[in-house]
């Protein structure tokens, strides 16, 4: 992909557990799971604290939300997103190790995406063993109700090599599918006094090139920088100007890196619904794939290595109070 570092695959549960580690061993955190925020608590139009689900409240100078794509706090704040591009759904399943052999041998390590009938479907060797699939089709489309056909449906979209390998997968060697609603979109301001939105709270991400973890972390990193000087000092207006400017400096890389997505997808939806483009470029594919992956790939770099960098260590003493 012309990228400057090679692409790696995170398990995500495991990259959670290991910050969630890190965070419990630092000093004054307290970390509390499985108890969520029901409501902001409000003093003089100003956020001074969370509502848990039994009851408990906690006090805070600054309430930090990544409640993700369906933010309740983002709601509470009456803060209304940008909607970006059309709803779709994305259906994940994953194929067992030993059974999923030969798909993961014909990807060669490859991320692999089959366009075509309106619909497609990506696949690539999960980190967990096996292999992971993905059918993204708009939200009102029907869907198979048994594995087996979503496995005819996968096998009737693939070139004939994987969908005779997809058929001879067995049923039981298929998990799945977990359906994920996907709705692109962002704040054009992430914040109120006293509270902070970051992460898909306050832009959610397509998964396009998977940069959702990715911009939130950069959220994160950011925000900790510019919040340390801020913070304890009891002056609000200058913690809600530190807020600004971080909603303003994030926003300039979320909106590039959104409209890469955006661009990306209408490349993927005119392949899709155009029967005879994809002939002509598989007709053409031997003079015009070199030139077209050229110039594909040189569009991906903002994809690939983000707009800039963010400053990845914090001063010294920063992770000590
Ligand atoms: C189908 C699909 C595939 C994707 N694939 C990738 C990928 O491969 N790589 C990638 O980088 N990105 C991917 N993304 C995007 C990525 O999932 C998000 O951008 C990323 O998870 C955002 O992180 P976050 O911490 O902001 O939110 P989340 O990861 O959504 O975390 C939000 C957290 O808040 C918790 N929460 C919610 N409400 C409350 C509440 N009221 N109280 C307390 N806690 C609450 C949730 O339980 C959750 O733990 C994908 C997205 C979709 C839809």
């Amino acid at each position: 992909m012309g990228s400057l570092r090679p692409c790696t695959l995170v398990d995500q549960e495991a990259l959670l557990a290991w910050l969630l580690d890190a965070v419990r061993r630092l000093d004054g955190v307290r970390v509390l799971t499985g108890r969520p925020v029901v409501a902001p608590l409000l003093s003089d139009g100003r956020v001074v604290g969370v509502e848990l689900d039994d009851g408990t409240e906690l006090q805070g100078e600054l309430v930090v939300a990544c409640d993700g794509r369906a933010s309740l706090l983002r709601r509470k704040a009456g803060l209304e997103l940008t909607q970006l591009g059309k709803p779709m759904t994305v259906h994940w399943f994953r194929l067992l190790t030993a059974a999923a052999e030969p798909v993961a041998d014909w990807l060669k390590g490859q991320f692999v995406t089959i366009l075509g009938g309106g619909d497609s479907l990506a696949l690539y060797a999960s980190v967990y063993g096996g292999v992971q699939l993905g059918w993204v089709q708009d939200p009102s489309a029907p869907v198979p109700s048994s594995s087996a056909d979503w496995r005819e449906r996968w096998a009737q979209a693939s070139p004939e090599r994987l969908a005779s390998l997809l058929r001879a997968c067995p049923l039981q060697a298929i998990q799945g599918p977990v359906r994920l609603p996907v709705q692109v979109g962002r704040l054009e301001h992430w914040w109120q006094p006293g509270l902070l939105l970051l992460g898909d709270a306050a832009h959610p991400m397509s998964p396009v090139r998977a940069q959702g973890i990715n911009m939130a972390l950069r959220d994160a990193l950011l925000a900790a920088r510019q919040l340390l000087p801020a913070l304890g000092q009891g002056n609000t207006a200058g913690l809600d100007r530190a807020l600004a400017a971080i909603s303003a400096a994030r926003l300039i890389e979320i909106r590039r890196i959104q409209a890469s997505q955006t661009r990306e997808l209408a490349r993927a939806d005119l392949l899709r619904h155009n029967g005879w483009l994809r002939q002509v470029l598989a007709a053409s594919a031997g003079w015009s794939g070199p030139l077209l992956a050229q110039r594909w790939q040189a569009d991906q770099a903002v994809l690939r290595q983000g707009c800039g960098t963010v400053e990845l260590t914090l001063p010294p003493d920063a992770m000590m109070g």
